[in-house]
């Protein structure tokens, strides 16, 4: 007899509760993971190397980690009948594909005697736990917080099995599955900025603890200061447990950095909450007028925003980044998203697929929940009209415009006092940066006036049309 473990985005040996429990059993383990194809490009990236780690780390304790590709039900249920497994344990997924897929799973496993048994590990709270008081599920962020932090985290975390004792099962060649890019290769900036798997991850989180934290609430905002915990691709993997952040964020104590963490923690909760109501979140608007919304794609400007050559200093550095290193920073990301949506009226659809494809933590619940704040669409977006001017938020949020010029070297050399709008520096000014618009950095697809002009224009068309 063995107990089957399901890795998918729980990557991780420590506070796992589906390995927890199957390795509590004392009986042989199968540690599997399935190849997740529908995975973005820098996802890709990111996948080989947590999988790496993670085998590691399971040799380290006398194990094995089972790569195999297929249909996760026929891969499963064959492994079943070959070894007597009696429990597949996963982590709960609210993904609609693993949702239809355990369902399935569930069926199929019944008839062969085998359980399947999903355990509470992406994140804090199931989601149908939190709710109103009549009932029902939040839209609103803030009561939906309100009611975590009522609700109480649940203790652990769990710790990780001193030994693993796997049956001996032939597993496919990682290299094999070619998720790295090869020509060309462009994963450079990702390599120098990330270290995936569970000990990048802690590694992460505490220098994050012993210190950042501290100010997060003020320095959350400034792309160029090192604000935020960049744990987002770990935590998407599940390299790392919401419940282990949240408790050894609590262990810094209760000030007002402290506590901004946590709420941004509930954040990706109330995401995967939104998820859990609207499973095709990525491509249907939540608020249903929205599906009317009269877009007017210019020919050249998705290419053009995907690229970093918009000629908006803080949306190009905010696309460069995500380009060269698989992340860009929060409030940049609102920034840039804000841009197609609104100034160039470009479905938000096309930019969450960007984001999917070149980010490294792409995930359906936050990027669709997050892409459809933006956009007006979604639960508890801000009012329409209140439209992001990417100067006035670069001017304010990067004033000596240091990130942009890491990002957009071709404008290092302007005065801080127009690195935000190189279209308003006098032609003197402009010649002294060695800068020419139009030849060394493109002029503005659209300058934010006229932008939230046109933004403006098409919501009233929206409005007229329900
Ligand atoms: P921190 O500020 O340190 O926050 C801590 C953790 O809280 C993050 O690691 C993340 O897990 C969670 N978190 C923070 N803010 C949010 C948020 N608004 N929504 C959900 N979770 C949050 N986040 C993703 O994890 N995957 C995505 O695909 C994704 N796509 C986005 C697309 C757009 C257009 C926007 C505006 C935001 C998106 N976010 C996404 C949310 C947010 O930008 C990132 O989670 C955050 O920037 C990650 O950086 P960090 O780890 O330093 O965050």
């Amino acid at each position: 007899m063995a107990q089957l473990v399901w890795f998918r985005n729980d990557l991780r040996l420590t506070d796992n509760p589906a390995l927890h429990k199957a390795a509590e059993s004392g009986e042989p383990l199968i540690l599997l993971y399935i190849l997740d194809e529908r995975a973005g490009a820098a996802s890709r990236w990111w996948l080989h190397y947590s999988l790496t780690a993670l085998a590691m780390d399971i040799e380290a304790r006398g194990g094995r980690l089972v790569l195999r590709r297929g249909n996760p039900v026929e891969v499963i249920s064959g492994l079943v009948k070959a070894h007597d497994v009696i429990a597949v344990h996963a982590a709960r997924s609210y993904e609609p594909f693993w949702r239809e897929t355990d369902r399935k799973l569930d069926v199929e496993l019944k008839e062969i005697d085998c359980g399947l048994y999903r355990h509470l590990s992406a994140s804090l709270f199931p989601p149908e736990r939190i709710t109103t008081k009549v009932g029902g599920p939040f839209g609103v962020y803030t009561p939906f917080s309100k009611a975590c932090f009522e609700a109480g985290v649940p203790e652990g975390p769990l710790p990780a099995p001193a030994t693993l004792n796997c049956a001996p099962i032939e597993s496919e060649v990682l290299a094999d599955w070619k998720l790295l890019p090869t020509k060309p290769d462009w994963a450079g900036g990702m390599r120098a900025e990330w270290t995936p798997g569970e000990a990048g991850a802690h590694a992460r989180l505490n220098a994050f603890l012993a210190g950042p934290i501290q100010s997060y609430s003020e320095a959350r905002d400034f792309p160029d200061r090192p604000g935020t915990s960049k744990l987002s691709p770990h935590a998407h993997f599940g390299e790392i447990s919401p419940r282990y952040v949240w408790h050894r964020a609590k262990a810094t104590g209760d000030g007002k950095g402290v506590q901004t963490f946590l709420k941004e923690l509930l954040w990706r909760e109330f995401s995967i909450n939104l998820l859990w109501q609207y499973p095709d979140i990525r491509t249907q608007p939540i608020r249903k007028e929205f599906a009317a919304f009269p877009w007017k794609e210019k020919a050249g400007h998705l290419a053009a925003w995907r690229r970093g050559q918009t000629g908006i200093p803080i949306v190009d550095a905010g696309m460069r980044e995500l380009w060269q290193t698989g992340w860009m920073h929060n409030r940049v990301r609102m920034i840039c998203a804000s841009y197609l949506v609104k100034h160039l009226l470009i479905p938000w659809q096309a930019g969450e697929a960007w984001f999917w494809d070149t980010l490294c933590e792409a995930d359906e619940a936050a990027n669709g929940a997050s892409w459809q704040w933006v956009a007006g669409s979604g639960a508890d977006a801000a009012p329409y009209f209140r439209i992001f001017n990417p100067v006035l938020q670069g001017q304010k949020f990067d004033p000596a415009g240091g990130y942009v010029r890491r990002f957009v070297p071709e404008l290092e050399k302007l005065p801080d006092a127009y690195i935000h709008a190189p279209w308003d520096a006098p032609s003197l000014v402009l010649a002294g940066a060695g800068v020419r618009l139009g030849r060394t950095y493109p002029k503005p697809l659209i300058l934010p006036a006229d932008g939230r002009q046109a933004a403006l224009s098409a919501y009233e068309m929206l409005k007229a049309r329900q």
